[in-house]
């Protein structure tokens, strides 16, 4: 069976006294511990929050950067390297976010080749997906996520896949309160699963988990994770809440 595992991103928002307190909250609460739970600040704080979480009670807590280059240690002012991150501890990476891709400009092959540095410099990585309305609206997600998944799916080696955890995100419900029904996610995350049985293998289909990601709340978690390709959550505004606890506990 797969690991329910629930993702917080916290976006470009946070300061010491705010993550300070989160990583309180998490430390002291009672969480599911079969559940794999990965909390992403912005970099400059990535070492702070790894600190914080060594006084917590919950051992199956990660730190993830939201990036990382595709080039080793040089002249590339501005960016973070795999090793970098690795020197710190840091064991995850969020990468092909829509944010990064629709602002950032990033493209399909550029996270693809990030993402393959990652793993190549031992880090795994919460690889994300997800279409815009239009695209819903015209009823091609299925053929514009496998797209994305595809240019992925180019580089890595069947083992490289043990390395990634996939989160679905529509781009209409992050961040709007507009969260995809139970039904459009599963229905998605089937799609992407099938997908990679297909093109990749039944093994790596089987056993890589599928996130849902936009406008999940501690009110919409539980009924999401009850279906059978919904692995767990990515998780933005509500990751900065107390209401991440009840969403890590949904499962
Ligand atoms: P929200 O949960 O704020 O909609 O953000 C989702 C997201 O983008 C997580 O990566």
């Amino acid at each position: 069976a797969r690991k329910f595992f629930v993702g917080g991103n916290f976006k470009m928002n946070g300061s010491l006294a705010q993550i300070k307190g989160i990583v309180d909250g998490l430390n002291s609460a009672d969480l599911n511990q079969n559940a794999e739970v990965v909390i992403s600040p912005p970099a400059l704080y990535l070492a702070y929050t790894k600190d914080l979480l060594k006084d917590g009670k919950n051992k199956n807590i990660e730190v993830a950067a939201q990036n990382v280059f595709n080039k080793g240690n040089g002249a590339f002012t501005g960016e973070i390297s795999v090793s970098q991150l690795s020197d710190l501890g840091i064991n995850w990476v969020i990468l092909g976010h829509s944010e990064r891709r629709q602002i950032l400009g990033e493209s399909d092959e550029f996270i693809a080749s990030k993402t393959k540095a990652a793993i190549d410099g031992g880090l795994q990585v919460i690889w994300c997906c997800g279409e815009p309305l239009e695209i819903r609206e015209a009823g091609t997600t299925t053929d514009y996520v496998t797209k994305q998944i595809a240019a992925l799916a180019k580089v890595l080696s069947p083992e490289d896949w043990t390395k990634v955890v996939i989160a679905y995100e529509p781009i209409w419900a992050i961040g709007t309160g507009k969260v995809a029904t139970t039904q459009q996610a599963q229905d998605t995350h089937k799609d992407l699963r099938e997908w990679l049985a297909k093109n990749v293998s039944e093994k790596v289909a089987n056993e890589t988990r599928i996130l849902y990601g936009g406008s999940v709340t501690d009110e919409n978690s539980k009924e999401l994770a009850t279906q059978p390709d919904v692995d767990g959550f990515l998780v933005g505004g509500a990751s900065l809440k107390p209401a991440f606890i009840k969403i890590v506990n949904s499962a």
